[in-house]
């Protein structure tokens, strides 16, 4: 064959998911590399989805989902017009990109930062512009700001960040807000924003009724555990919204997507919910404490995951967790990102990093 495929594919690498999780010495296997949740669905969840399932099958889905769209747009005092649902958040961070850029035309992210910008990236014909974190893993807006140039029409802010899971202010984001020019339109992606504790971080919807260059990004894949269903939303100018909803992936939201999300919405399931989450907060500053405690002394995080900062031990680190039985995010060279489990999981992380001894992990430390 004599294919000849798009200029630029070349330079995409195809999203690595997280490690499927070994089996250890113990026989456990425990995934902590891809920030899920750790706890089953709602009861409530599983019996709608039961419900729904026949039918849910074999018809196409409503494409306007008009009762989720309905909810989210109460939830946030917004009107439907301004929600955009898509096959996971990823998919409306793609949908972002076709609808605003124009091949070469740039969106600046920083680096390390989310896996899927460069990659949606590319695959849309526009250019990345990655933007280093500041030394303490935090986006360095400044820095961000100057990598603006006449081609930027998307700038993408992940608050916490994933994989360090460091916030901006309020009032930095504001300032930044307030220094882009017109034709750039910022998109909060706040997948882990239900785990952020730090009074001075932004909330998106309340930002946006404020700043209509601004939009946000939220997920049911993380705290409200439905990765397996993929679905996720934007809030969006009315205007821009219409012109991500011409982006879509026909259907691309299923009925069971649809049905879960709502289900979750609901009040008695939302307050489950913001409980599982808080345990999820409470257990991450126990790991985050009993990591430090034998040599590990991961960053300050707001999301559900945390992130030690180990250099050339990064790897020393994720072998070890690995022959536990353990799956972490392994960035060689850089760091460790290691998703928050339940209790049980977490002190198999600490028993598994308690073997080590501090040498292997030089308490001298690269650690943030
Ligand atoms: C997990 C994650 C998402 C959510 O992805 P879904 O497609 O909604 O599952 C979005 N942004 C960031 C930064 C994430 O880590």
């Amino acid at each position: 064959m004599t294919l000849s495929f798009r200029p630029g594919l070349e330079r995409v690498t195809a999203y690595t998911p997280g490690r499927a999780a070994p089996v250890g010495a113990t026989g456990r296997s425990i995934k902590l590399s891809s920030n899920e949740n750790p706890f089953p669905p709602l009861p409530s969840v599983v019996e709608r989805l039961r419900e729904v399932l026949p039918e849910a099958v074999s018809r196409y889905p409503d494409l306007a989902a008009p009762a989720v769209t309905e909810a989210l747009a109460e939830r946030f005092a917004v009107t439907p017009s301004n929600i955009v649902l898509g096959s996971g958040s990823v998919e409306v961070a793609s949908q972002f990109i076709h609808a605003l850029t124009a091949p070469g035309d740039e969106v600046v992210f920083a680096w390390r930062s989310f896996e899927a910008y460069p990659i949606l990236t590319r695959v849309a014909g526009a250019v990345p512009v990655a933007v280093p974190l500041d030394a303490e893993g935090r986006h360095d807006l400044d820095a961000m700001a100057a990598a603006v140039t006449e081609r930027t029409r998307l700038v993408f802010v992940c608050n916490p960040n994933n994989p360090t899971g460091t916030v901006v202010t309020t009032t930095a984001l504001e300032a930044f807000l307030a220094r882009m020019p017109d034709r750039v339109l910022v998109v909060l992606d706040e997948a882990y924003a239900q785990f952020d504790r730090d009074p001075a971080s932004p909330s998106g919807p309340a930002l946006f009724a404020r700043h209509p260059n601004l939009a946000v990004l939220h997920t049911f894949s993380k705290a409200y555990g439905l990765a397996g269903l993929r679905i996720g939303y934007a809030v969006a100018a009315a205007e821009v919204a219409g012109e991500l909803r011409k982006t879509a992936l026909p259907f691309a939201v299923t009925r069971l997507a649809q049905e879960a999300a709502l289900a979750s919405l609901d009040s008695v399931a939302q307050a489950e919910l913001d409980a599982r989450v808080q345990r999820i907060v409470e257990e991450r500053e126990r790991l985050a404490a009993g990591l430090a405690a034998r040599g590990v002394r991961v960053a300050t995080s707001q999301a559900n995951f945390l992130w030690w900062a180990g250099g050339d031990r990064s790897e020393v680190l994720g072998d070890a967790l690995h022959a536990s039985g353990i799956a972490a995010r392994v960035f060689p060279g850089e760091g460790v990102r290691l998703t928050v489990g339940s209790p049980e999981e977490n002190d198999a992380v600490l028993a598994a990093v308690g073997t080590m001894g501090p040498v292997a992990l030089d308490p001298t430390g690269v650690g943030a």
